[in-house]
């Protein structure tokens, strides 16, 4: 895979040259955002859209772009957006030989892990497979530019959440837990440096490089209840995946507290913010972003009844998280 940091587009059509591409189907959400951008950059590949991307990557849609895809004959598809239209490229390199190229406009970091998730009714399977992997990840940091300062949070709250996931199983050590607890200390200062300028360009770029090494160690470990508790709730409610990380995540550190207080001890110092759980909620709070699943919209009999269907999980770092009650 390669990865490339850039400003624009001006050299992607020869890198995705270079991955033998001969046409191309542009994957996005039905905003469209960026899309004749990357028609354009990419023109000599005959670029058709498939602008039906959704979050948590549901079945159907898989169907919807794979017809798509069959209809137009595209060798490679590039996907422009946020994990959602990533998720559904790597859904669709799962059905056969295909090369895909990422475009990341937020900071899921989906593009650098070898996970999937596809949702079938009120279920989301997750899974690994090394072919989902893009080929090419193009880093164009104007892109972010103009993300909402509280999407942007709530982004980078997901970025932070992967580390201190993997940190909570114990499957990352030595210089890879090193190296996420660098990365998370680097995407709060991004997160405080937009707090202040949500549109310059280095402190995007900043922002972009943090979650993105967040989402590497990400894939060097086992992912924890933060993210099993983040896709329950996903596939039962369907509600942004970004924002139900962040609303979980103060919740989620309270909780090592009590269960893991030595690795907590140890987070707090490496990223020089005592009292983490309360300074998560704060920089929701500081964003304008919601801290509470109930003021994203979920209903508390949807939380309860996928919390039933997963007993081992610990609940009440969801109902917690339900009207922001634990910390
Ligand atoms: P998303 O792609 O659904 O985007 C969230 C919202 O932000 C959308 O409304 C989108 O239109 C908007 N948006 C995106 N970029 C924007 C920009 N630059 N400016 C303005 N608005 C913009 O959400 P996401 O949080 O990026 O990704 C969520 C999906 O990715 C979920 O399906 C989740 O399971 C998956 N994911 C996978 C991994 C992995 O490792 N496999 C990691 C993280 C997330």
């Amino acid at each position: 895979m390669e990865v490339v940091f850039a400003r624009g587009m001006a050299q992607l059509a020869e890198r995705v040259a270079a991955l033998g591409a001969k046409r191309v189907l542009v994957l996005a959400p039905p905003s469209r955002r960026f899309v004749e951008q990357v028609t354009a950059a990419l023109a000599a590949f005959e670029p058709a859209v498939f602008d039906g991307a959704q979050v948590h990557v549901p079945a159907e849609v898989v169907d919807a772009a794979a017809a798509k895809l069959a209809e137009t004959r595209a060798d490679t598809v590039v996907a422009i957006g946020g994990g959602s239209p990533i998720g559904l490229a790597k859904a669709l390199k799962l059905r056969g030989e295909l090369r895909s190229v990422a475009l990341p406009t937020t900071y899921a970091g989906s593009e650098m892990t070898t996970m999937y998730g596809i949702t079938r009714g009120a279920s989301k399977q997750t899974g690994r497979d090394p072919r989902v992997r893009p080929d090419l990840v193009w880093y164009d940091v104007t892109l972010t530019q103009g993300l909402p300062i509280g999407l942007s949070v709530q982004s980078l709250c997901n970025a932070i959440a992967h580390v201190i996931s993997v940190a909570s199983t114990g499957s990352i050590l030595g210089t890879v837990r090193a190296e996420g607890f660098a990365a998370t200390a680097q995407t709060i200062r991004a997160i405080e440096e937009l707090l202040v300028a949500p549109t310059d360009l280095r402190a995007r770029e900043d922002a972009q490089r943090g979650a993105s090494a967040c989402a590497a160690v990400y894939e060097q470990g086992k992912a924890g209840l933060q993210h099993q508790l983040a896709h329950l709730l996903g596939g039962a409610t369907r509600l942004d995946h970004a924002a139900i990380h962040a609303c979980l995540l103060p919740h989620f550190v309270a909780y090592l507290r009590e269960t893991q207080p030595a690795l907590v001890d140890e987070l707090e110092a490496a990223l020089g913010r005592p009292s983490l759980a309360a300074y998560l909620r704060d920089v929701l709070v500081r964003a304008g972003a919601p801290i509470s699943l109930a003021a994203l919209g979920a209903t508390r009999e949807a939380v309860t009844t996928a919390l039933a269907t997963r007993p081992e999980l610990p609940a009440r770092v969801a109902l917690a998280a339900y009207d922001n009650s634990y910390l």
